[in-house]
């Protein structure tokens, strides 16, 4: 067993904190108050090979590994992770599920633009299923050699900027859950619409809508997969998903690790830095103990997957743990801040907000135990 990273992912690591210091921290304020971002931001993570980082370079990707991919996402959201929800769902749900049950004309068409430069989104939640995926209503019927699709989908990350949609929709009522199927729609088809923004409490730069559609055709050549494999589609996606947003969490704590650490020593109190009472330092140790834990759970999940064995398990646990840390780590530092750190001067209040999310999308902390406690039965 080997902790050390590779030289490769090293190098990652390096090029992706210097990119997210120099060109995202500055604008992370503004980007949280005005509730969008320059979308030159994203083109450049694209450039930097960071949209499709896992895919292959013949689809348009940087073809590294998944553990590279967690150090591209954490290092991001230590600084602000609304690129983290970004990248993450580009990369995880809707690059890679293209890449693994995709034709070659789709790989070609849809997947290589979106894992060079594009924006994609997944579309799964309704506003009448969350947790239970499988009770969704959206419908697609196929007339001809078309498919017809009516339904709203809200909660859709990326949705405003999405170039390409993965959408998950019944072709079979009458076999409800296993009668889901996945398709892929392009931006710009006609009855597909882009809603109402959401007003959310964190990672606000990131835009999450509301999208609907009314008798919008689409070629068959869209499904994605076999008709009614759409829900194992989406389950097996959202398990690479987590992955992800337990990166997100692991850089969201080390982000305010990092701040605290350095404003402890800078602020004075009683005639000396903060950081020497023993409270403070109690604080700083405990957050980097369980960032680093939560860290390795997170690498652990991302190499069992990379390892191509199964990573259910894994990823609900390194999802589970580090979103508790996210929390836990943000609501200390901005104790280790006192009033400094309850106004937006300094950016750990917009960090406690954001780690938030982290225990409820792609599967909310109930939903991971739930996962993990049928693995238990099965050891
Ligand atoms: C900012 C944001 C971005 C999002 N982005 C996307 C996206 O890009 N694509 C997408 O498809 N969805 C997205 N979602 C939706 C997200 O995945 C759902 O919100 C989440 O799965 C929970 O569903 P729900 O909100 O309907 O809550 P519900 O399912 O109604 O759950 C409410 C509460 O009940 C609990 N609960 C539900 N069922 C059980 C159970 N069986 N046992 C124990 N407790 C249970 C939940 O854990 C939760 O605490 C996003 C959500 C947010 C907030």
């Amino acid at each position: 067993m080997d902790f050390k990273l590779t030289e490769e992912q090293e190098m990652i690591k390096k090029m992706v904190r210097d990119f997210a210091e120099k060109e995202i921290a500055p604008l992370a304020r503004e980007n949280d108050e005005k509730s969008s971002y320059p979308p030159e931001i994203a083109k450049k993570l694209g450039e930097l090979g960071i949209m499709g980082i896992t895919i292959p370079t013949e689809y348009g990707g940087a073809g590294t590994d998944h553990v590279s991919y967690a150090i591209a996402i954490e290092e991001l959201s230590r600084v602000d992770s609304s690129f983290g929800t970004v990248v993450s769902v580009n990369n995880s749900l809707v690059c890679d599920p293209i890449l693994k049950y995709g034709t070659d004309e789709q790989k070609k068409k849809l997947l290589t633009p979106i894992a060079k430069h594009g924006i994609g989104a997944f579309s799964l939640t309704e506003p009448g299923s969350g947790s239970d995926a499988g009770s969704l209503k959206c419908t697609a019927v196929l007339e001809g050699d078309e498919y017809v699709i009516n339904g709203t989908k809200n909660f859709v990350s990326n949705g405003l900027m999405a170039d390409l949609v993965l959408l998950f929709a019944v072709t079979d009522k009458s076999k409800g859950a296993k009668g889901i199927s996945a398709f892929l729609i392009p931006d710009g088809t006609p009855g597909f619409e882009k809603g109402k923004k959401e007003d959310k409490l964190g990672i606000r730069a990131c835009d999450t809508i509301e999208i609907s559609f009314e008798d919008c055709r689409i070629p068959k050549e869209f499904l994605l997969g076999e008709e009614e494999q759409g829900l194992r589609i989406a389950l097996g996606t959202l398990d690479g998903g987590r992955i992800g947003i337990a990166a997100q969490a692991v850089g969201i704590a080390q982000g305010a690790l990092d701040e605290s650490l350095r404003y402890s020593q800078e602020r004075e109190q009683f005639g000396q830095p903060i950081f020497n009472f023993q409270a403070i330092q109690w604080k700083l140790a405990n957050i980097a103990t369980e960032t680093e834990a939560a860290r390795l759970l997170v690498h652990r999940a991302a190499f069992t997957k990379e390892q191509g064995k199964r990573f259910s398990t894994e990823a609900a646990m390194a999802k589970l743990f580090a979103s508790d840390v996210a929390m836990k780590a943000t609501r200390e530092a901005i104790q280790v801040f006192g009033g400094y750190g309850y106004v937006k001067e300094y950016p750990v209040e917009r960090f406690y907000r954001d780690a938030k999310v982290t225990e409820i999308y792609e599967g909310t902390s109930e939903v991971q135990r739930i996962v993990i406690s049928r693995a238990l039965l099965k050891d």
